[in-house]
C-alpha cells in the first residue's frame, strides 16, 4: 500500500458523511443528525437508535474551510465527526465532485483548452455519442492535481498547499482510486470497475497507459481519461467513497440518509450479493 501523509494507513478509520446546508450566511451544519453511531472498532451500524447530540464544532484550516460538526453519542459515550459530502478524515481537499448537499457537480469552466492541446485522449463521458453531458467537476477535488498536470501546469517548487510533490502524490492517489495503478491484477481491476460502474476494458487500457506513462503530465492525462469514464448520477459520491475504501485510500464510509432515516454502510451494501 502506498504511504501518503494525507491518509496514513495506520490512521484510517470509519467515518460518517452527512449532507450539510447553510445555517447562516457564513456557517454550515448537518441537515439532520444521524439517529445512531457505529461501533468504534468493528464499524458496525448499531441495530437500535442512540441518543446523538452536537458536541462541538471543529475548525478546519483546509477543506472544507468552515467548522464541521462533532457529534456525541450519549448512549455509548463516544464522539465522532460528521463529515460533509466529499470530505474524509485527514483529507485536505474533497475526494468526489459533489456539493455540500451531496448534489453532483459538473464542469462549468469555459476556459479549458481542447483536450488535444493538452495531449489527452478524449475522455469517455459515460454517455452515448451525440448525447454528451458536462463532465464531472473533478477540478474541485484532489484530482485538480491531475487536471493541472495534464495541462502541463506544475505546482510550485516551494512548500505550500500547491506543492509539486503534493501534485504528484495526488496523481498517484487518483490512479489508485480508479484501480489503474500496478496494485491490482486485471481480474481485481474488473471487479473494481464494477464497483465504480465503469467499463472494465476501458480501465484495463488506462492501466496499460499508466504503466507506460512517465512524467507528471502523461500520468495526469491517464488519470483524467480514467475519471472521464465514471458515469454521472446521484450515486457518484457513494461510488467514489466505496472505491477509495476498497483500495485503502481511506476508511470505511457510512452515509446518513435523512429522508430514509437510515445510516447506510456503503461498503456492506456494495459487497452484498445481488
Ligand atoms: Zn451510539
Amino acid at each position: 500500500m502506498a504511504v501518503c501523509h494525507e491518509a496514513p494507513p495506520n490512521r484510517q478509520r470509519s467515518f460518517i458523511v452527512v449532507a450539510y446546508a447553510a445555517t447562516s450566511p457564513r456557517a454550515f451544519g448537518p441537515v439532520s443528525m444521524p439517529d445512531r453511531c457505529v461501533e468504534e472498532m468493528g464499524g458496525v451500524v448499531l441495530a437500535t437508535p442512540c441518543h446523538i447530540v452536537v458536541s462541538h464544532w471543529r475548525g478546519r484550516s483546509t477543506g472544507p474551510c468552515f467548522p464541521i460538526c462533532v457529534a456525541k453519542c450519549v448512549t455509548h459515550n463516544r464522539a465522532f465527526t460528521l463529515y460533509p459530502p466529499s470530505h474524509i478524515p485527514y483529507g485536505r481537499v474533497g475526494v468526489a465532485p459533489v456539493a455540500l448537499d451531496g448534489e453532483t457537480l459538473v464542469h462549468v469552466r469555459d476556459d479549458a483548452p481542447p483536450e488535444s492541446e493538452a495531449g489527452v485522449r478524449p475522455p469517455s463521458t459515460g454517455t452515448a455519442a451525440g448525447t454528451e453531458s458536462p463532465p464531472l467537476s473533478w477540478e474541485t477535488t484532489f484530482l485538480a492535481a491531475a487536471c493541472d498536470a495534464a495541462e502541463d501546469k506544475p505546482w510550485s517548487r516551494d512548500d505550500g498547499p500547491l506543492w509539486w510533490q503534493t501534485q504528484r502524490r495526488r496523481i498517484v492517489r487518483g490512479a489508485k482510486l480508479f484501480g489503474i495503478d500496478a496494485g491490482l491484477s486485471d481480474a481485481a481491476r474488473d471487479i473494481h470497475a464494477g464497483e465504480l460502474e465503469m467499463a472494465a476494458l476501458a480501465l484495463r487500457d488506462d492501466a496499460r497507459d499508466w504503466s507506460r506513462a512517465s512524467g507528471y503530465q502523461s500520468r495526469g492525462a491517464v488519470v483524467i481519461h480514467a475519471m472521464g469514464g465514471l458515469p454521472r448520477g446521484r450515486c457518484v459520491l457513494d461510488r467514489v467513497l466505496v472505491a477509495g475504501a476498497l483500495t485503502g485510500l481511506w476508511g470505511r464510509p457510512y452515509r446518513w440518509e435523512p429522508r430514509r432515516g437510515q445510516l447506510r454502510d456503503l461498503l456492506a451494501e456494495r459487497q452484498r450479493p445481488p
